[in-house]
């Protein structure tokens, strides 16, 4: 699948110490591979190409990312772009002003099952919602719009199937109307192709009704048929919305980043299985990590890239080779570490850790305890340990409230990573700079 792919593309890429135009355009060439075959639309394909390309060569890497990270970070946020970089919300009409939805879409993309979900939605934020049973053409249907709505504990408005559609939708807001209805759902027939009796109808109730809201529903596991569905709907109908359904059997992911770059319109929703609460809001950005499958690799490279300093990396790292490093840096890394939401989070978010992280308890308290001690020395102290005495390692002990064998502890741990800090600048000496890997 698509995420598999991409992170081979990558782990390629891991290795290297710079990012050459070579390397992109390389790394590039498979994402095009992956995601063609991921069925995403050929045009959608070439232009997001493009644009990571344009990005990535000339870009300088990150100092806190590898290379590899680095096209990780611009292909997501490309990706998050494609897909509308926000979540939508279906507008709605404020207090008891009725909103009229209509759903429309092929045969079986999830229409009746995806307008008892919403309902449910709309239920828990206090909106009165009516659902409508517009597809008479199939007599279970109306059964099926019936029985989910009971399910999900909303009224169901039909009148059989001796009305046309239209008719049967004006009734059902007049229904509404008298009745404290404040979202009206319209669920209407598909057809299993795109056929013009079928949009007939749906524009004859858009003309003669007011629909505030038209929602596409297509099946994510169609792939590119699904694009093309919606822009067909997006010609004939016009639509403001689209909710991708059966996304939990979808691997590729091909619809979801291009629909919105075909039709111009947001995914409101997904649909995640079968079952009435197995609806999600859809939101670009998680979309984006899961079609590249890097575990939480991307958060850890936001949190990277906001909170490290890249002068005081470097700075750093300078002291550590000439062992100049005091307790005031070790000070400064610590809060780094804290501000990526300290050890075990940062920890868990490397692929393979994670789960193994589970029953491991790292005493974060260990680092808070490390900083009392710290913060009780005095500045001349921070930035000399040398001249750490008993008597001063007693006075430190007692301001910040640990016993003194707890500060010669810290004391001995620091001269001995200092120590091997001196060992491996030796070592790294004459060599540039190495960025490792994960
Ligand atoms: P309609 O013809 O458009 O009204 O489609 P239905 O609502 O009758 O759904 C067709 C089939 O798809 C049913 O078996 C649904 O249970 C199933 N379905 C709908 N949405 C989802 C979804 O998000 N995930 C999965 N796995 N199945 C879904
Ligand atoms: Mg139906």
């Amino acid at each position: 699948n698509l995420s598999e792919k991409l992170q081979n593309v990558f782990k390629n890429l891991r290795g290297k110490g710079r990012l050459s135009e070579a390397d992109v355009k390389a790394a590039l060439k498979e994402v095009k591979m992956a995601l063609l075959e991921a069925d995403v639309n050929f045009k959608v394909v070439k232009n997001f190409i493009k644009s990571v390309e344009e990005r990535a060569i000339g870009q300088d890497v990150m100092s806190s990312l590898t290379p590899g990270q680095m096209v990780i970070k611009i292909v997501n946020e490309e990706m998050v772009k494609l897909m509308g970089d926000q979540t939508t919300e279906i507008a709605l009409k404020s207090g008891n002003e009725i909103t009229v939805i209509m759903m429309c879409g092929l045969q079986g993309a999830g229409k009746t099952t995806t307008t008892a979900k919403i309902a449910g939605k709309l239920k828990s934020k206090g909106k009165k919602p009516l659902l409508v049973a517009c597809d008479i053409y199939r007599p279970a249907a109306i059964k099926q719009l019936q029985v989910n709505g009971e399910k999900q504990g909303v009224n169901v408005f039909s009148m059989g199937d001796g009305h046309k559609p239209v008719n049967i939708a004006k009734a059902a807001i007049e229904h509404a109307a008298k009745n404290g209805f404040n979202v009206v759902i319209l669920d209407t027939a598909g057809r299993l192709h795109i056929d013009e009796e079928m949009m007939e109808e749906l524009i004859e109730i858009k003309t003669n009704v007011e629909i505030h809201q038209a929602i596409l529903v297509v099946d994510a596991m169609t792939g590119q048929d699904a694009v093309n569905v919606s822009e067909m709907f997006n010609e004939k109908i016009g639509i403001d919305g689209v909710i991708l359904t059966k996304l939990d059997g979808d691997t590729r992911g091909g619809a979801a980043l291009s629909i919105r770059a075909v039709t111009g319109r947001p995914i409101l929703y997904v649909g995640m299985g079968e079952k009435l609460s197995d609806l999600e809001q859809f939101y670009p950005d998680r979309m984006a990590s899961r079609i590249l499958g890097m575990g939480d690799i991307l958060t850890l490279i936001d949190k990277a890239q906001a909170e490290i300093d890249e002068d005081k990396a470097k700075e750093l790292e300078k002291k550590m080779r000439k062992a100049e490093f005091d307790f005031n840096d070790f000070l400064d890394q610590m809060q780094q570490i804290k501000k990526m939401g300290g050890l075990t989070d940062i920890l868990s978010m490397m692929p393979g850790v994670g789960s193994q992280l589970k029953n491991v308890d790292i005493d974060e308290n260990a680092m808070s305890g490390v900083e009392a001690i710290i913060y009780s020395m005095t500045k001349e102290e921070r930035s000399n340990p040398n001249i750490l005495n008993p008597s001063r390692k007693k006075r430190i002990a007692a301001g910040a409230g640990v016993d003194i064998s707890e500060v010669n502890k810290l004391v001995k741990q620091f001269e001995n990573s200092r120590k091997m800090m001196k060992q491996m600048s030796g070592m790294m000496s004459g060599k540039g700079k190495k960025r490792g890997g994960f």
